[in-house]
């Protein structure tokens, strides 16, 4: 049954920390079936032409950073799908889970048995199974890792990977590109680029918005503007919201606020816990609430657990120069006035603590909220 991958001598990625080559004695064939017709393999399995047609293999989907042999490729009654991913935390598994697990319910719906595999059958190629297991059964990734398990017993995404799986399954076992932990997901993997390259892949061009003040198509009603010059710089969507870090009121801070710190956590303070507020607290609360409806109410009504100490939101097409630089300032397109900072490859704090990286922040005394609505013709 045992049969050794010659081709495969070098480059080769690590699939797992709790397994190695030699658990697999250089690989004989592991293949287990998770559910009727789907099954989990290494490498040899997808390789061994006696395993396939023992197993009535009809569709192959191989994870792994080179194709299978072309004689498999080529095998008249086998169609197969290839995925091009290393086994690293850092690796972009979610961007193909959609397409791997549609070709996975393909098969099985055609009555095809379909094997997933990748070297070891441990990280990747298990993720797939596992986002497959999440969708068809409508399962959070813990109860769907455990179904997989109890099934196969080496099976082990990595770190990067179930971060990721779990991504996939809060946005509806789909991509949701408008979902923020989406967003910042592709922001880190842009970053990383830019680490490594110092300049924005096309393929990460996606992830720099269009220009809010030209784009005219479904503009929103909620734009972020220069307050020197009012140029548009940002609509409400482009915010990647956070939630201030810091929730404990602490002494002497001007921004701890016990309503807003607390909000979304607790309830608003009952009547008497308001009376006992002292006055020096409540006249920072109505401070507080001056500056945050200085900058505009609109937006700030309908997320009032955002902190807007600092206002990160996503690289926009006025940035200049961002697909070139790896950190840098942020100035007005149209007036240039310095507006916030942006680094792809370091971390940028809040004041209450959060950080975000990559950020892109615009600092909120040079901003305003405004509604863009009555430069738009409406039709009712
Ligand atoms: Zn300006
Ligand atoms: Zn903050």
């Amino acid at each position: 049954m045992a049969q050794k991958q010659q081709a495969r001598s070098s480059g080769k990625p690590q699939d797992s920390g709790s397994l190695t080559r030699e658990d697999f004695d250089g690989g004989p064939v592991s293949i287990d079936e998770i559910e009727t017709g789907l099954f989990l393999g290494n490498l040899t399995a997808a390789t061994h032409m006696e395993t396939l047609k023992s197993f009535k293999i009809t569709h192959i989907l191989t994870l792994d950073s080179v194709p299978l042999p072309q004689h498999i490729l080529e095998a008249s009654f086998l169609t197969t799908k290839y995925i091009q991913i290393a086994d690293m935390p850092r690796e972009d598994i979610l961007q193909h889970l959609e397409s791997c697990v549609n070709f996975i319910s393909s098969a099985l719906d055609q009555q095809g048995n379909v094997l997933v595999h990748c070297y070891f059958g441990v990280s990747r190629s298990s993720s797939t199974v596992i986002a497959y297991m999440m969708k068809r059964h409508n399962l959070d990734f813990q109860p769907a890792y455990e179904l997989v398990r109890g099934k196969r017993r080496f099976v082990q995404p990595n770190s990067g990977f179930i971060t990721q799986l779990k991504l996939f399954r809060r946005m509806g076992c789909k991509i949701d590109p408008s979902y923020q932990r989406y967003k910042m997901h592709r922001l880190r993997l842009a970053g990383e680029q830019m680490r490594k390259a110092k300049i924005l892949p096309q393929s990460f061009h996606s992830v720099v918005r269009p220009d809010p003040d030209i784009t005219r198509e479904n503009p929103e009603p909620i734009v972020f503007r220069c307050r020197r010059c009012r140029r548009v710089l940002a609509s409400k969507s482009h915010v990647l919201e956070h939630k201030p870090r810091d929730r404990l009121p602490r002494e002497g801070t001007s921004t701890a606020v016990p309503n807003e710190d607390a909000s979304g956590e607790t309830p608003p303070p009952t009547q008497t816990q308001a009376d006992n507020i002292s006055a020096p607290r409540m006249l920072e609360q109505v401070a507080e609430r001056i500056r945050q409806s200085s900058l505009g109410s609109p937006g700030h009504e309908s997320t009032p657990n955002h902190c807007r100490s600092m206002l990160f939101i996503e690289p926009i097409a006025w940035m200049h120069r961002i697909m070139l630089n790896t950190q840098g300032r942020l100035y007005c397109p149209k007036c240039e006035q310095k507006l916030g900072n942006f680094s792809w490859i370091n971390a940028c704090q809040c004041p209450c603590g959060e950080t975000l990286s990559p950020a892109f922040y615009l600092i909120p005394s040079k901003v305003e909220l405004s509604k863009a609505v009555q430069n738009v013709q409406t039709t009712v």
